[in-house]
């Protein structure tokens, strides 16, 4: 079945509902149901079945947790380098050994394929891996002799409580860019995961205790905005870590900054694939077909606009259109290529922007809204959609979709292709595809953009590095994971000691100098 077979039903239709299992919190080592008395459904995407009843916290239930990670705080922050690195690499290897039942939860209650959600896993694990090294990476400094008999030294302690709110697209890899790292560094964490795809954490949560972390150090609660103001308004809570949408990114990270807290807010983005005239075009379009498509497009790395400098867009056009002609689109756990999108509302809303594109004059290549998929036809289904002749003046353009929809914006020149990148208000990331390397060089010094692929479509860096946007698709000063990471989770102290010796210099009140 391809990408070209459709069939005319307009979407899912009303699912019947199975056994939806309760899903609770999981606070000081235990799970618990919460007292809200709030739930939201979470689906299978594939199927359109409501799977799962997830609480909804309120305020109560984020100042319990608050409360469990508060007392945890206190003997986790002076456990030793090496007792935390063992429990990281205890959790590496059941994460590791586990990883195949993870990426099934994964495509069960998101519905990206399950080799896609392998991948996921295997980029979280990495930064459990950069982690386990913190003992090196929270080494301090130390300068003899500042002063006659005096030294100087340096240390990074941890901050306490620190919140860590997720986004559904990557329901394991976004929790691990941060929580590993926060408890590596003597803190202890609330996570609030999303609502919609909300069973990986609790069983991450679950194996960080199988693997020997104390109770409290790890806690996670359920919930949507109520949950997640109740965490940034906590008095207790001294940083938040979060990744979403570009809205919500700005109002966390507005309400954290108000309430005195450290924020990091990632947030949404909408990323350009520039490919120049002397570019391999065969790559360039296993590129986009790749970063496009993979997980239905719903990846902050996405690549959602390509950028053909002419001469090349006709014949780079035709090459990615055919090989969307071989794509799968259906149920992950079949051997797809692609999945379903991940709810029935995010399925109408990718669609009503297809319907804008066409009726603002865009040329759909291929059009993925009657795709048949391979799959419940009560699935969220919407099939690889390939839009040329886009303008930046079209919704298809200005908004980032989140979904498999890419759009061709054809421009005369290496600088109007910078130029549209830079006047875009996102910044995460982007590529360029050429084989000239001066411009390429030229490229990533002029590009205004967090993360720069060259002939790369999605440069999401190592776990060594740090990930972060610029513009609106990151607020806050320090990038996740890496150096950033660390940084992000500790405060520095500076030491300055004299042990006396016989020769010690007796009183004088002026202002302390070298001497
Ligand atoms: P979202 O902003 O709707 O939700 C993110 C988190 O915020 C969830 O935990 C949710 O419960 C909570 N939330 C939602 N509305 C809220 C509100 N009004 N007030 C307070 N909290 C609220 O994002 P999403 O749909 O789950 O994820 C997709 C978005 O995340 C996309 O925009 C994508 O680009 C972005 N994203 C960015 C990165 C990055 O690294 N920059 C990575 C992954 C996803």
């Amino acid at each position: 079945m391809t990408g070209a077979t459709r069939r005319a039903s307009p979407g899912p239709q009303a699912a019947p509902t199975v056994d939806a299992a309760r899903i609770g919190h999981f606070v000081d080592g235990e799970r618990i149901d919460g007292t809200s008395g709030r739930h939201g459904d979470v689906f299978d995407p594939a199927t359109g079945r409501r799977t799962g009843l997830v609480a909804l916290a309120g305020a109560a239930d984020v100042a319990v947790a608050v409360e469990a990670a508060g007392r945890a705080a206190r003997s986790w922050r002076d456990a030793s380098l090496a007792r935390r690195t063992a429990v990281l690499f205890a959790f590496r290897e059941l994460v590791h050994a586990r990883r195949d039942r993870l990426a099934e939860v994964i495509t069960a209650e998101h519905g990206k394929v399950l080799a896609d959600a392998a991948g996921e896993v295997q980029r979280g694990l990495e930064v459990v891996e950069y982690a386990c090294g913190i003992a090196s990476a929270l080494r301090g400094r130390f300068s003899e002799n500042v002063s006659t008999g005096v030294d100087s030294y340096s240390l990074r302690q941890p901050l306490g409580v620190v919140a860590v709110i997720s986004p559904f697209n990557f329901p394991v890899m976004v929790p691990l860019w941060f929580v590993p790292i926060a408890v590596a560094c003597g803190n202890t964490v609330v996570l609030k995961p999303s609502e919609k795809d909300p069973g990986a954490a609790l069983l991450l949560a679950e194996w960080f205790v199988e693997a020997g972390l104390p109770a409290g150090v790890l806690n996670v609660v359920n919930g949507d905005a109520e949950a997640v103001d109740a965490l940034l308004d906590h008095p207790d809570v001294r940083a938040v870590s979060f990744v979403g949408s570009t809205p919500v990114a700005r109002h966390v990270h507005r309400r954290a900054t108000l309430t005195g807290k450290r924020v990091q807010a990632l947030g949404g983005a909408k990323n350009h694939l520039v490919v120049l005239p002397d570019a391999d075009l065969d790559l360039a379009a296993d590129a986009a077909v790749n970063a496009g498509f993979g997980s239905a497009g719903e990846r902050c790395m996405a690549i959602s606009a390509l950028v053909a400098v002419e001469p090349v867009a006709d014949a780079l056009v035709a090459r990615i259109a055919a090989r969307m002609a071989g794509l799968r689109t259906g149920d992950g756990r079949r051997g797809c290529d692609m999945g379903p999108l991940v709810t029935a509302a995010h399925l109408a809303r990718v669609r009503g922007y297809v319907e804008a594109g066409v009726a603002a004059g865009a040329v759909p290549v291929v059009d993925g809204r009657d795709v048949v998929p391979d799959g419940d036809p009560n699935g969220f289904w919407l099939g690889p959609t390939l839009f040329d002749r886009v303008t930046p003046d079209m919704s298809v353009y200005t908004d980032e979709i989140f979904g498999p929809v890419l759009g061709v914006v054809r421009v005369d020149s290496y600088d109007a292709a910078v130029a549209l990148v830079n006047a875009n208000p996102y910044g995460n990331g982007t590529a360029v595809f050429t084989n000239d390397g001066g411009a390429a060089r030229r490229f990533q010094h002029e590009v205004e953009v967090g993360m720069v692929g060259i002939n790369v479509p999605i440069p999401v860096p190592m776990a060594y590095y740090s990930f972060g946007g610029w513009k609106a698709s990151l607020f806050g000063d320090l990038h996740a994971h890496g150096e950033d990471g660390v940084r992000f989770f500790t405060r520095g102290k500076v030491v300055t000691s004299r042990w006396p010796d016989p020769r010690h210099g007796g009183v004088n009140l002026g202002f302390p100098t070298q001497t």
